[in-house]
C-alpha cells in the first residue's frame, strides 16, 4: 500500500484507524447532534485541542465545514471595512480573495516569490480592522517563524489578527497571546479524514464581532459568531455539524497530550532537517525556500529543475504519493508533507528513493 507524503489530504495517522472503528462500534455516526452524548463529544474535543494547542480556557472552539469556511466567517464577523493580508501564496491569496468579495477595502502585501516576510518592515494603517497571516503557507512551503507573529501584532495593536495555521498546528509552537484568531482543518497535521474546519476565537474577537453585529452590519446567518456562540456555550452547533469528525478530533488530540506536545513537535523537527539537509546535498534537488528560517517545517517544497512529473511517477511506483507544486509551480516542484503520521523510518525510506 502506498504512503501519501501530500501536504492535505494526507496520510491517516495510525492512531486514527482504531478511533474510527470505536467510532462505528459506539455507532457514533447515527447519534443526535442534541444529545448529551454528543454535549461530550463537543466539549472533549474543544477542551483536548485547547489543551494540545495551550490555548487558553476563555477562547471559544467552533466547528465549521472548513478552513475556508473560517477566512469567510472571520472576514465577515471581524471586519466591517479594511482587512490587512500578507500573502505569499495560494491560501493566503484566497483569504485576501474572501475579503474582497464581501467589498472590503482589502489591502495586499505580497512577498517576493518563495520568500519569506519581513515582519519589521511592514506597515498597516491605523483604520486596518483585520490582519490575516498565513502562518505556513502550504501552497509555497513558506514558514513565518512562530515567535515572528509577535512582531506583526505589535504592527497594529488595534487590529484583531487572524493566523492559519492549518498546516502546522499541532506542530509548532504557538504563543495565544500574540493573536487573536487561529483556525486549521483537520486533513493535514491531525491525520483524519476531510470535512472540518475548527476555528479558535478569543475573547477580544468574541467582543469585536457583538459589536460589529450590533452596529447593523450583516455578519452572516446561522454560522455567525454569535450564532456560533450561543450554541457553544452548551457544546451544540447550529446545524447537524460533522459528528464523526468532532469525535475523531477529540480522540487524536486526547492521544496527543499523551504522546506530549513537545515529542511531536521535537520529532517534526528531526524529520524536517533530514529532509532540508538532504536537499541542500543533492546535485540537482533543492529546496524552493532559501532563507532556513522561512522554509516551512511541515511541508517542504522542493525545485525539480528536470521537471517534478517523472520524479513523482517513479515515487509513486515505489508507493510513496507526494505532491506536486501548487498551481503555476505544478511541473517545477514537489511538495513532501511532514505530518505527525509520517514516521521517520518512513521519511528516510522515502528520501532514500529520490536521491
Ligand atoms: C489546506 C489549507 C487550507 C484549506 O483547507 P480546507 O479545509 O480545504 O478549507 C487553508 N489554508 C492552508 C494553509 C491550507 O494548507
Amino acid at each position: 500500500m502506498s504512503i501519501y507524503f501530500t501536504p492535505g489530504p494526507s496520510e491517516l495517522h495510525p492512531a486514527t484507524l482504531g478511533f474510527l472503528n470505536k467510532a462505528i462500534e459506539e455507532k457514533i455516526p447515527s447519534i443526535s447532534h442534541r444529545s448529551k452524548q454528543f454535549e461530550e463529544i463537543y466539549k472533549k474535543a474543544g477542551d483536548m485541542l485547547r489543551s494540545l494547542l495551550k490555548a487558553p480556557s476563555d477562547w471559544q472552539v467552533f466547528f465549521l465545514g472548513s478552513a475556508t469556511e473560517a477566512m469567510e466567517r472571520i472576514v465577515q464577523n471581524c471586519s466591517r471595512r479594511k482587512t490587512f493580508h500578507l500573502v505569499n501564496g495560494a491560501f493566503s491569496k484566497n483569504f485576501f480573495e474572501i475579503a474582497k468579495d464581501y467589498k472590503r477595502q482589502a489591502v495586499e502585501h505580497r512577498a517576493e516569490a518563495a520568500q519569506g516576510f519581513n515582519l519589521d518592515q511592514i506597515s498597516v494603517a491605523a483604520d486596518v480592522e483585520l490582519v490575516c497571516l498565513t502562518q505556513s503557507e502550504t501552497s509555497t512551503g513558506i514558514w513565518t517563524p512562530p515567535d515572528h507573529i509577535k512582531i506583526l501584532k505589535a504592527k497594529a495593536p488595534q487590529a484583531l489578527l487572524a493566523i492559519d495555521i492549518v498546516s502546522s498546528a499541532p506542530c509548532v509552537d504557538l504563543n495565544f497571546a500574540d493573536f487573536d484568531l487561529a483556525f486549521l482543518s483537520v486533513q493535514k497535521c491531525f491525520g483524519l479524514p476531510a470535512g472540518l474546519g475548527v476555528l479558535l476565537a478569543s475573547p477580544a474577537s468574541l467582543q469585536r464581532a457583538q459589536e460589529i453585529e450590533a452596529s447593523g452590519a450583516c455578519v452572516g446567518s446561522y454560522h455567525s459568531f454569535g450564532s456560533l456562540l450561543s450554541d457553544a456555550k452548551r457544546h451544540q452547533t447550529p446545524e447537524t455539524p460533522n459528528v464523526l469528525g468532532i469525535f475523531l478530533l477529540g480522540e487524536i488530540c486526547a492521544y496527543f497530550v499523551k504522546y506530549g506536545r513537545e515529542r511531536i513537535i521535537e520529532e517534526t523537527r528531526t524529520k524536517a532537517k533530514l529532509i532540508y539537509d538532504f536537499l541542500n546535498s543533492h546535485s540537482s534537488l533543492k529546496p524552493a525556500v532559501k532563507s532556513p528560517c522561512h522554509q516551512a517545517l511541515t511541508v517542504a517544497a522542493v525545485s525539480v529543475p528536470s521537471g517534478s512529473a517523472s520524479l513523482i511517477q517513479k515515487l509513486k511506483e515505489r508507493g510513496y504519493i507526494v505532491g506536486s507544486g501548487y498551481a503555476e509551480l505544478k511541473d517545477s516542484q514537489i511538495r513532501i508533507a511532514n505530518f505527525p503520521a509520517h514516521s521517520t523510518e518512513q521519511v528516510k525510506a522515502l528520501l532514500t528513493e529520490m536521491a
